[in-house]
């Protein structure tokens, strides 16, 4: 700290950090929310499952690591995807905050991470839970159809229906309905969340972290919401 007072024209010190993590159960609609989050406020989007299979691919030592415990199937050490975040923690462009999704997933994860952070003299800013009932995931997800010739031609029954029934509307293609995306399975995924992730939600609503959004209302209204909330987070803590 300098000992001239800041003034109105120069920022009172560098942009405050912004330490969030995205909370909900699969379908909720996190991966469009980073999307859009990350544009808004610059912060960089670390989605624990992608930037595992990324160092695993370039043979990082981290990543070699982890891939001795995927070969014998089992699951990757707690350290080592937390080794992972903190190495991009640590990287230059997470200086001003970063936005995490899919880690942590268990209370005990969440007390490491914790440790983790603090011993980097850093802490969370914020866990933003987007929220939609059982229901409404498994009709979102099994509604989810797939062109057979191009993966990126996705449709949904209800909410983008082809023009012909199980036919891609761009190259008269088959659709399919992807195994992982069948009710039970889907099912089974959320019985997962509920019983490992969600023990996270009374965990960082009384550290007083937890921010809550409705997820069954259109991606551009959660955005909408999230950004406010963000933007206020980041306010009251230049305050
Ligand atoms: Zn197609």
């Amino acid at each position: 700290m300098s000992a001239a007072s800041p003034s109105a024209a120069q920022p009172s010190r560098a942009v405050s950090e912004l330490n969030l993590i995205l909370l909900g159960p699969p379908g909720a609609g996190k991966g469009t929310q980073a999307d859009r989050l990350r544009d808004d406020f610059n912060l960089p989007y670390i989605a624990t499952g992608d930037m595992l299979r990324e160092q695993v691919k370039q043979g990082t030592e981290l990543g070699n690591s982890a891939k001795e415990y995927m070969d014998r199937g089992d699951l990757v050490p707690d350290e080592v995807i937390i080794g992972m975040i903190l190495d991009c923690v640590n990287g230059g462009n997470c200086a001003d905050g970063f936005l995490l999704d899919g880690f942590p997933r268990s209370v005990g994860q969440a007390e490491a991470l914790d440790d983790a952070l603090g011993k980097l003299d850093r802490k969370l800013t914020a866990v933003l839970l987007i929220e939609v009932p059982d229901e409404d995931i498994v009709k979102r997800i099994s509604g989810r159809r797939l062109c057979t010739e191009d993966p990126n031609h996705i449709y949904h029954v209800d909410a983008h229906p082809p023009k012909k029934d199980g036919v891609c509307d761009i190259d008269d293609a088959q659709l399919v309905q992807r195994d992982d995306d069948k009710p039970e399975l889907v099912q089974n995924r959320l019985d997962v969340y509920h019983s490992q992730t969600s023990p996270l939600i009374p965990f960082y609503d009384e550290r007083g972290l937890l921010r809550r959004f409705d997820g069954t209302r259109s991606p551009t209204e959660v955005h909408d919401h999230i950004r406010a909330t963000v933007a206020t987070l980041r306010l009251e803590d230049q305050l």
